[in-house]
């Protein structure tokens, strides 16, 4: 990955007049595992061209330092944690533990980026999917769930990070790619450019679209494709959390990536949940921690995180969205009938 990474962006500083109202310049980057594409609009081409050597230099270093199991800085924290040892914060770090801690809070524990010892146990730190043989022996979860690791067990202050448990190890696969595109957007405003979208293989951040014209965007589906399209005029993250891509395979059974704390197990029950919020990192964890509460609890979780926008298609491959989601979605013909409306929130 970071040679293809080193192989630098692919920019198309050119206008596709034809595909949108406004003049659009585009730039490619392979990134966390996926095709990143910013897209911006009204911009010269020398302001994006400065945009993207910054956006591509800033990918590379937090897909470096944020990485959960190739050596790097997150590695020697959680090598720290493990010590019981202090160690430095770096700021995009610090800020990753404080918006997990706020996560953590808000789902209940259901949103739990301390449980990286959890996502090695069922062999989840690769990039290899998908992973076969048998999940982790019931011995060992619960002697993983005895040391209930927990991000509110970390304290950060004056630039030091230190855990009261040595089991925490920290692991940002539900949040650093929503972080990502939010750190994305502010080079760009930066840069003096406020009309901008930033797609990471579906998960997306739109700015500065307005109602006359406003970024189209799909909602990813399961298995691949789109399962609706939404009009953004304003500024809002679209992320989504599915259990297609990446899981263990052992017998015909499929055990996702996504792990519930609570039990040490993977989740089941739902194939995707879709969150639309302002912020992409709290649109990307949300999506996590809605998938974690599952068919039974993700309303009442979406009313208690106050997230007023989420789609869920369940294992049947029924679409439920909010009613403030529903008004949003934009459906093929013939589409309408299969998506049903919550009432709650
Ligand atoms: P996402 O695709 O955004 O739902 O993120 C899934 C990734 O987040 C996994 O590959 C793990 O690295 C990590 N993860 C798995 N379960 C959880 C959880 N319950 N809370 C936080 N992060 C998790
Ligand atoms: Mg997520």
């Amino acid at each position: 990955m970071l040679a293809r990474l080193k192989a630098g962006f692919v920019a198309t500083l050119m206008c596709v007049a034809a595909c949108a109202p406004t003049p659009e310049t585009k730039a490619n980057f392979f990134v966390f595992g996926t095709l990143v594409e910013v897209a911006v609009r009204g911009a010269d081409a020398g302001q994006a061209e400065s945009a993207f050597t910054e956006i591509q230099q800033a990918l590379q270093r937090m897909h470096r330092d944020w990485h959960a199991w190739e050596p790097g800085l997150l590695t020697e924290i959680n090598r720290a944690f493990a010590e019981a040892r202090r160690t430095r914060a770096p700021e995009d770090i610090d800020a990753l533990i404080r918006m997990s801690q706020q996560m953590e809070r808000e789902s209940g524990g259901r949103f739990n980026a301390a449980a990286g010892g959890l996502v090695r146990l069922w062999g989840f730190h690769t990039s290899d999917y998908p992973v076969s043989g048998p999940p982790p022996s019931g011995e060992a979860i619960s002697a993983w769930l005895e040391t209930a690791p927990s991000t509110l067990q970390i304290s950060t202050s004056d630039g030091w990070l230190e855990s009261s448990n040595r089991a925490v190890q920290l692991d940002f696969g539900g949040i650093a790619k929503g972080y990502a595109v939010d750190r994305v957007i502010e080079i760009l405003a930066r840069h003096g450019i406020g009309s901008a979208i930033v797609n990471a293989g579906g998960d997306l951040r739109a700015v500065g679209g307005s109602a006359a014209d406003p970024w189209r965007v799909g909602i990813r589906k399961p298995g691949g494709g789109v399962a609706a399209g939404l009009e953004i005029d304003g500024d809002s993250a679209v992320f989504t959390s599915g259990i297609d891509q990446r899981y263990r395979q052992q017998d015909g059974k499929r055990y996702p990536h996504i792990l519930d704390p609570r039990s040490g197990q993977a989740i089941s029950g739902l194939a995707s949940v879709t969150v639309v919020s302002q912020d992409a990192w709290r649109a990307d964890a949300a999506a996590t921690a809605l998938m974690v509460a599952g068919p039974g609890e993700w309303r009442a979780l979406a009313r208690d995180m106050k997230l007023d926008k989420v789609l869920v298609i369940n294992e049947a491959g029924d679409m439920i969205a909010t009613p403030a989601m529903a008004r949003s979605v934009i459906l093929e013909p013939g589409q309408s009938g299969h998506l049903q409306i919550s009432n709650d929130p």
